[in-house]
C-alpha cells in the first residue's frame, strides 16, 4: 500500500510518455498550444480545435494507480469527501457547516435540468465518475433507481458497503450496463479526467433510453478566467486531460448521437453545463 507521500512521489517521478490522437476527430495532427505552470504540455488539434494534454501518463499505469483499493490517497480523499465534502484536508476548514445541504441542492438542480429537456419521465439514473456517491444518494432519496461507476476502488467499496449503493469499479464501458437501461446519464466534473471522452459519450448514448437525458458539467477554456490567467490557471494542471471549449464539448456530445438542448456557459462562468437528449 502506498502512503500519500509515496503516491505523490510516484506521480512526480512518472514520465509522461503517451502521445494520444485527437479524441474528437481522430487526427494525429496537433500543434503546441500552451505549457502549463506545472510543466504539462497542452496541444490543439489542427483539424477540430480540441485542446488536450500531450504527452500524458501512460494509461495502464495511471489506471492501476487510481484503482488501488488500499492506496492511501484513495482512502484519504474518500473519507475527507464523505466527512467534509472535499478531498483535500487543507480545504476542510473553508467548508460551510451545512455543506451537505448545498450538495443536495446541487443534485436537485441536476435532476431538474434533466427533467426540463427529457422526453420521458426520469425514473433511473447512472452517474459516471460517481465520486463518493452524493448525487446518486440524493437521487435515490428522490425516488430514482440509481447506479454509478468510479475508478477509485476504495470509494466504490465504501459506497457499496456503507451506503448500500449500486456502485461499480471501472470505466463506463467496462461495467457492462444493458443497452437502453437508464433514463439518464450524468457526468459531473468527470469528462476532463477520462482518457476516452468520446467513447464515454457513445457508451452513455447506448445505455440511455430514447428520449432520455445526458448531463455534463466541466470547466471550459473559452472563458474569461483562462484569458486572464493563461498557463497559471489551475484547472489546466496534469490531472485534467481534456480542456474543452463550448464548441468542442458540444461537437463531441453531438458526435455521440445526443442532441444538446441546453448549453449554459455565460460570459462570467468558467464552467460549462450541457444537457442533451437522446432522440426518440
Ligand atoms: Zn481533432
Amino acid at each position: 500500500m502506498l502512503t500519500i507521500d509515496e503516491a505523490r512521489a510516484a506521480l512526480q517521478a512518472r514520465e509522461f510518455t503517451d502521445f494520444p490522437e485527437c479524441a474528437l476527430c481522430g487526427a494525429d495532427d496537433a500543434e503546441p498550444f500552451l505549457t502549463v505552470d506545472d510543466g504539462c504540455k497542452l496541444v490543439k488539434c489542427k483539424r477540430c480545435s480540441l485542446v488536450y494534454t500531450s504527452p500524458r501518463f501512460d494509461e495502464s499505469w495511471w489506471e492501476r494507480f487510481v484503482r488501488e483499493e488500499d492506496n492511501s490517497r484513495n482512502v484519504s480523499f474518500t473519507e475527507n469527501r464523505l466527512a467534509h465534502g472535499v478531498a483535500l484536508r487543507r480545504n476542510v476548514a473553508s467548508q460551510p457547516e451545512d455543506w451537505r445541504a448545498h450538495v443536495t441542492k446541487k443534485s436537485q438542480i441536476v435532476l431538474d435540468d434533466l427533467r426540463s429537456v427529457m422526453k420521458r419521465p426520469l425514473t433511473s439514473l447512472h452517474d459516471v465518475g460517481c465520486g463518493v456517491g452524493f448525487l446518486i444518494s440524493d437521487a435515490r432519496d428522490a425516488g430514482l433507481e440509481v447506479s454509478g461507476n468510479e475508478l477509485n476502488g476504495y470509494a466504490v467499496k465504501v459506497m457499496c458497503e456503507r451506503l448500500g449503493l449500486d456502485a461499480r469499479v471501472g470505466s463506463l464501458h467496462e461495467v457492462g450496463l444493458a443497452s437502453e437501461s437508464r433514463d439518464a446519464v450524468t457526468m459531473t466534473d468527470y469528462i476532463e479526467h477520462t482518457y476516452h471522452p468520446l467513447r464515454d459519450f457513445q457508451e452513455a448514448f447506448r445505455i440511455t433510453r430514447p428520449g432520455g437525458g445526458l448531463f455534463v458539467h466541466t470547466f471550459r477554456i473559452d472563458c474569461r478566467k483562462f484569458e486572464e490567467k493563461g498557463a497559471a490557471w489551475d484547472m489546466l494542471r496534469w490531472n485534467h486531460v481534456y480542456h474543452f471549449s463550448t464548441q468542442t464539448l458540444t461537437a463531441m456530445i453531438t458526435a455521440a448521437g445526443f442532441e444538446p438542448a441546453t448549453i449554459i456557459a455565460g460570459p462570467r462562468r468558467n464552467d460549462i453545463k450541457i444537457i442533451a437528449v437522446k432522440p426518440l
